[in-house]
């Protein structure tokens, strides 16, 4: 029998710089998270019905509902995340960017296509997309309005319902987000808010939802691909990464080492497109870290006008210091920061050389404030250090002209030529990983056609005077077509005018 709430039961969220309450959310059980997604499903109805010029009127309306409260947002984000006034800011115009792009991109992303009919010439085909219907979105802690609306504007842009299931670390957040959606939607339970910590993610991942977008560890992913496999429910996973930044000797080295600080630290390094870890061509290794470390060590912590906050978990604060730890026992030298440096809910930027891939903070995703930098004495030395790992979403190459030849070799879903993250401020590019960093895209073309069913038509507009779909078939039909695959598939004349036809475009 699925559970209910237990009305005295509430989450509470605290402010991870002063441990202070910032508010209280229900918890809410398998039959709250089911009755969402029934409503859910009778606004998917309604709002898939509506025309696109329609929905983007109302998006529209949301989008400048949630901008009008944007400091009250970015408030809500500094309090429960605990980045810095700044960062928060940048979050908030970040997430209003992509529901404009996706609100813009829809129709087009979505348009009917024709394509060859091929040897039925005498049908017109089709490929269109329509919406899925009721969208799952479980979200994390890190961007916890960013992350989440990369999949709920392409979903709802693409006619879709969604029923969001915040971090248990940041749920006020999306409870205010909600709130702003009910009143701007004419469409009612169109963008709904579950809360609870992992439990409530399971009861979505299990629920009838038509599609599941997760963002989140590579562990939970897994567990929400099986819980989601029961109901064969299509899932799309943003997951962690251990991204990789190279530096070559043609760099521009003031420019790569202030792109590396900020990829590495922003968001206190709890990004999962974070720089990792950095490879840095021999002959200007040195130069490079002496530049990296100037700059770290103008940068202040904490405050609300810091550049780095707290960090928003005190179990991230141990993965962290155990990564310290481990690469310290094993050789690595510590240039700032370090393991001691971390005081409660800060830590001091670190950063670490003399670094190899038997340390975890080269192979496992260490998602804070640290900087490793390894040496390389070649740039093919690079490349096979970048791409062993079980991971693959973002990287970024820093080099002269050979910089695009060297960014294509690199085994991730994005890359950023001479800069950082720049991927994820495009919102055409669509965005997502391989491995262990997950599958499926959010934002761009691809984000919106991630929540549509794909359709295929195929439409007889005249009749041939031999009609293959049918059992009526001359005597002689063997012979002919064994005639046809010879004139079609092996030596015939057709088949060679089709295969020189391809060389030609070649
Ligand atoms: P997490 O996996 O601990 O939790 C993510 C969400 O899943 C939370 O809402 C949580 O309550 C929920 N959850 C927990 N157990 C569940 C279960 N059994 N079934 C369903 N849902 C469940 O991740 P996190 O610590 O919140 O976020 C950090 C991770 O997210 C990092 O690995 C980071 O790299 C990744 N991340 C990826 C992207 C991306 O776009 N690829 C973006 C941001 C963060």
């Amino acid at each position: 029998m699925a559970t209910a709430t237990n009305p005295t039961e509430r989450l509470s969220s605290y402010n991870p710089a002063t441990n202070d309450l910032v508010g209280t959310v229900p918890i809410h059980g398998q039959a709250e998270v089911d009755a969402a997604v029934a409503r859910a499903r009778v606004a998917a109805a309604r709002w898939g019905a509506l025309s696109f010029a329609a929905r983007a009127e109302e998006l529209t309306a949301f989008r400048k509902a949630l901008a009008a409260r944007s400091d009250e947002v970015a408030e809500l984000l500094h309090l429960e995340n605990g980045k810095p006034d700044l960062e928060a800011l940048t979050e908030v115009m970040m997430a209003l960017g992509h529901i404009q792009h996706a609100t813009a991109c829809a129709e087009g992303a979505m348009a009917p296509r024709r394509v060859s009919s091929g040897l039925l010439a005498n049908f017109r085909a089709t490929i269109s997309y329509h919406p899925l219907g009721v969208v799952g979105v479980i979200g994390p802690w890190n961007y916890p309005l960013f992350t989440p609306m990369g999949s709920i504007a392409y979903a709802l842009a693409a006619g879709n319902a969604v029923v969001w299931k915040p971090s248990e670390l940041t749920p006020l957040i999306a409870v205010k987000v909600a709130e702003i959606a009910a009143k701007a939607f004419a469409v009612s339970d169109l963008l709904q808010v579950v809360t609870g910590a992992g439990a409530t993610g399971a009861a979505l991942a299990k629920s009838a939802v038509d599609k599941i977008a997760f963002t989140g560890s590579p562990g939970t992913g897994r567990r929400v691909m099986m819980a989601a496999a029961e109901r064969l429910t299509p899932v799309l996973l943003e997951l962690g990464g251990k991204d990789p930044m190279i530096v070559a000797d043609d760099a521009d080295l003031p420019k790569a080492a202030e792109a590396c600080v900020y990829g590495a630290l922003t968001n206190a390094g709890q990004a999962c497109i974070s720089v990792e870890r950095v490879y840095v061509a021999e002959s200007v290794h040195d130069r490079f870290v002496d530049e990296v470390v100037k700059q770290v060590r103008t940068l202040k912590v904490g405050g609300d006008d810091g550049d780095l906050g707290a960090m928003t978990s005190p179990a991230q604060v141990a993965i962290v210091k155990d990564h310290l730890e481990d690469a310290v026992a094993k050789g690595a030298k510590v240039l700032t920061g370090g393991p001691a440096a971390i005081t409660g809910s800060y830590i001091q930027p670190t950063v670490l050389t003399d670094v190899d891939h038997r340390m975890k903070v080269m192979s496992d995703e260490t998602f804070g404030p640290v900087i490793p930098i390894k040496r390389v004495g070649s740039l093919d030395e690079a490349v096979r250090l970048a791409n062993d790992t079980r991971y693959g979403l973002g990287s970024s190459v820093f080099a002269g002209k050979g910089a695009r030849a060297l960014a294509d070799k690199l085994r991730a879903g994005m890359t950023s030529i001479n800069s950082v993250m720049s991927f994820a401020g495009i919102p055409s590019l669509p965005f997502g990983g391989i491995g262990d960093s997950g599958f499926g895209r959010i934002h761009g073309d691809e984000g919106i056609r991630e929540f549509t069913r794909i359709k295929s038509t195929a439409e007889q507009v005249m009749a041939l005077p031999v009609n293959m779909m049918s059992f009526r078939q001359p005597k002689d039909a063997p012979k002919r077509l064994r005639g046809m695959i010879k004139q079609l598939y092996g030596d015939g004349v057709l088949a060679k005018a089709t295969d020189w036809f391809r060389k030609l475009r070649q």
